[in-house]
């Protein structure tokens, strides 16, 4: 399509990406129809195709409204446009650009502004999330309805492997919220890899990887996070690491962008870039592994795989999990409408909780379908979301593996 952005805009790197995606888009409208939003309320302003031409409205110069605000939150930033578009629009960039200037330009309600403001103060920092949430289940029927029930019973984890015994290294990122919602999934990992002969080097420096700032409208904090990262893991890069494994595909998808994110920043562009192409989800890294996986004794063989949409439209990874389990002699139920959302998108059930409530809702309607005994995910908050109202258990993928051989002797 044609634009004409302001001189303002256009002269900056965000302005001068934010064009060439919008000259991409042909209006043909084919992302209509697999975009979640726009099938539950049949609304144009509610697609993707409705939202690009709102974002090049404000990019062009037009003052961002209250309905500009309201459309684009209530996008998932699923990027399952993105797997359909045929013209290669790059959705997520545009509306990360899109969002942040509305940010700028539209103030928020008291309530509103107050909810995003401490999302973004308790999410990002695993200690104070950690402790609010082991208050949270200690007190749960005090806590407001709006969040209760996205606190998960409490669960052991194992212990972690002892560090540093293999000649292959890989990074873990941990994660802000994961280590406290499901506390088996970290060490549960580590331990599957120093079974395989791969040790895990733990940074406690490392943070969150920024995609809460970035998706929130605050690109600036979110970078702040990446570099820490970076920080965090360039002496073990440079020590031999030969991956950064992130077992949650939402922040994965984050991590391997930071290329892109800090492309800009003279000081550290070649790390970053580094960094994103060392990021792998655990899939890719246990590919080459496969011969020596089998399925953990006590893990239940008949289940449904939830595939993340950061992980099937966001890494472009789709199948690959769903893949391995079978050939590990899971049987794996049909699942159908598996390109959809669950709803959880970061931050969105609790931003948008009646829509996140029904995408939910029909997720889990097809994931049980073919009554399995077990959901399997390969994301946090996925998981967390689907756990508040699944029938059956939602655990991560990795929990199901164990090693044939050990190597941790
Ligand atoms: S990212 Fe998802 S919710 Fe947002 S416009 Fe694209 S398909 Fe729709
Ligand atoms: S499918 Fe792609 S090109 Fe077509 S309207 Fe949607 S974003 Fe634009």
């Amino acid at each position: 399509m044609q634009t004409w952005l302001t001189d303002a805009i256009r002269n900056t790197p965000e302005g001068q990406e934010a064009d060439a995606i919008l000259r991409k888009c042909t209006h043909c409208g084919f992302c209509l129809a697999t975009c979640p939003t726009y099938q539950l309320v049949g609304n144009e302003l509610d697609s993707p195709r409705g939202r690009i031409y709102l974002m090049k409205q404000v990019l062009e110069g037009q003052p961002a409204t209250e309905t500009t605000q309201i459309h684009l939150d209530r996008c998932l930033t699923c990027r399952n446009c993105e797997t359909t578009c045929p013209s290669g629009v790059e959705y997520g960039r545009l509306v990360d650009i899109g969002r942040s200037l509305v940010e700028q330009q539209v103030p928020r309600s008291r309530g509103d502004a107050f909810m995003r403001e401490a999302l973004r103060t308790v999410l990002p920092r695993r200690r104070l999330f950690t402790a609010l949430l082991r208050t949270g289940q200690v007190f749960r029927p005090l806590v407001p309805g709006r969040l209760r029930g996205k606190i998960p019973q409490a669960r052991a984890a194992p212990a972690w492997p002892r560090e540093a015994r293999h000649s292959r290294q890989v990074l873990l990122l941990e994660g802000c919220v994961q280590p406290a919602l499901e506390p088996p999934i970290n060490p549960v990992t580590a331990r599957l890899l120093d079974r395989l002969g791969i040790g895990v080097v733990r940074t406690p420096e490392s943070v969150c990887c920024g995609a809460i700032d970035q998706h929130l409208g605050h690109p600036e904090t979110a970078k702040q996070h990446v570099r820490a990262n970076i920080d965090a893991w360039w002496p073990h890069i440079e020590a031999g690491a030969e991956a950064v494994v992130v077992n949650a595909s939402g922040c994965g998808v984050q991590v391997k962008d930071y290329g892109h994110i800090l492309g800009d920043d003279p000081d550290y562009a070649d790390r970053a870039q580094r960094v994103a192409e060392l990021a792998v989800d655990p899939v890719e890294l246990l590919l080459d592994e496969e011969a020596r996986l089998a399925p953990a004794a006590e893990a239940p063989r008949k289940i449904a795989f939830q595939s993340p949409c950061t992980l099937q439209h966001g890494q472009k990874l789709g199948g690959r999990v769903e893949s391995m389990l079978r050939r590990l002699g899971f049987e794996l139920t049909p699942v159908p409408e598996a390109h959809l959302c669950c709803g959880s998108a970061g931050t969105y059930s609790v931003l948008q909780p009646e829509w996140a409530k029904e995408l939910r809702s029909n997720k889990l309607d097809n994931l049980q379908s073919g009554k399995p005994e077990l959901i399997a995910t390969a994301n946090i908050g996925c998981l967390t979301h689907l756990n508040e109202a699944s029938e059956v258990p939602v655990r991560h993928w990795l929990e199901l593996l164990d090693a044939k051989e050990d190597h941790a002797r």
